[in-house]
């Protein structure tokens, strides 16, 4: 996908926001809105330097992620309505996580995973992911189900993400 003029970045919303928390709805409506929202996630997550992108990290509450995992944007991967079907293994890597900027923590995750999803046109696809997609399929449908990775996490450390990330905002937000 070729970038034009016409993307939009979009504003991310702050982990208080309980958009955030909910579970999301389905998206049954595949039409251009759907397309430009698409476009426009993979356009705000390239410009923070994401991985992945969540509906509600943008306070939307639907059932929609984005991700590539690729240092020059060539595997863009739609996940509309995304599930995961089957799991082996377990893995521990670092992960940020766009809605709480300046923290890195290692979960216990799935080493594999296989999900099933609609891509952008509503055609159904399953896909594997080991790694880092591995992780991010789970980070990001995590997302859609309200949960985010400091849940995994103790409370002292929860905390602890927290002040860092209003603090990393307060920066951001006075430049
Ligand atoms: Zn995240």
């Amino acid at each position: 996908m070729g970038r034009t003029s016409n993307m939009t970045i979009l504003k991310l919303v702050p982990e208080s926001n309980p958009v955030l928390r909910e579970p999301t709805s389905l998206v049954t409506d595949f039409g251009d809105s759907l397309q430009t929202i698409i476009d426009d996630m993979f356009e705000t997550m390239y410009e923070v330097h994401g991985a992945g992108l969540a509906a509600t990290q943008i306070g939307l509450d639907i059932r929609l992620a984005v991700i590539d995992v690729t240092s020059d944007q060539s595997q863009q991967l739609v996940l509309v309505n995304p599930e995961i079907i089957d799991t082996s293994g377990t893995q521990k890597m670092e992960m940020g996580c766009l809605s709480l900027p300046g923290y890195w923590a290692a979960i216990e995750r799935s080493a594999w995973v296989k999900i099933r999803a609609q891509d952008r046109h509503g055609e159904f696809y399953e896909m594997e992911g080991e790694g880092i997609l591995s992780e991010a399929f789970q980070h990001e449908i995590d997302h859609l189900d309200g949960v985010l990775f400091i849940d995994k996490l103790s409370g002292l450390k929860q905390k602890m993400v927290r002040q860092r990330a209003k603090k990393a905002l307060k920066k951001h937000a006075q430049k």
